[in-house]
């Protein structure tokens, strides 16, 4: 399934390929503020459709995942990051997809306020 996602005033556009089984809710810093639902894939299968010079990005804490974030409306579509191996992720704010049934997806809850 090949879902299109974007911030709210659509100056940040993506698609993302997979199936979301789940997504995880994380109480660290950011995401308690955010409130994002993530939902992580390969990097590879997301594709961003907004030049990356125009979509913002911050890091803090260890700086190994990159915050992407719309510098016009502030939505907070996904993250770019990689796994313990070292693969290239993509941490997806399902919020952020057309089409999802959000209260369908179940919802694991990440401690990431105790790393
Ligand atoms: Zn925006």
């Amino acid at each position: 399934m090949k879902y299109k996602g974007s911030c709210h005033c659509g100056k940040v556009r993506f698609e993302v390929e997979g199936e979301v089984n789940e997504a995880m809710s994380c109480n660290c810093s950011i995401c308690s503020r955010k409130g994002a639902l993530l939902w992580f894939v390969p990097r590879g299968q997301l594709e961003s459709l907004t030049p990356d010079e125009d979509i913002g990005s911050d890091t803090f804490n260890k700086h190994v995942i990159k915050h992407r974030f719309c510098p016009t409306c502030g939505v907070h579509p996904y993250g770019e990051g990689a796994d313990r191996q070292g693969n290239a992720m993509a941490a997806i704010n399902i919020r952020c997809l057309e089409g999802i049934d959000l209260a369908s997806v179940p919802v694991q809850h990440f401690d990431g306020r105790s790393l």
